[in-house]
């Protein structure tokens, strides 16, 4: 019984500090949102242009490294040539 009770009690506690507070920032442009539901639909296209620059690094990045592999590997196989002969 004893149990039961305390997880009512955290429940309780825990909505109502949801509910007190009812303004929230935006951290990454400081809008002001009536609610976290609000400020969560707002983050996810944070989010979304986030996501589109860190692929657009990622794919620089790769290329990078395959521009430098294939210029090792072009490297070693001429050096190769060069060895055999
Ligand atoms: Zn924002």
């Amino acid at each position: 019984m004893e149990i039961n009770h305390g997880k009512v009690v955290i429940a309780a506690a825990s909505n109502k500090s949801a509910s007190l507070m009812k303004e929230v920032f935006c951290k990454y442009c400081n809008k002001k949102f009536s609610s976290y539901q609000a400020l969560g639909g707002h983050h996810n296209s944070h989010k979304a242009e986030r996501e589109q620059k860190n692929k657009t690094k990622f794919l620089a990045r790769l290329l990078l490294i395959i521009k430098n592999h294939l210029l090792i590997q072009i490297m070693l196989m001429l050096m190769g040539m060069v060895a055999k002969h």
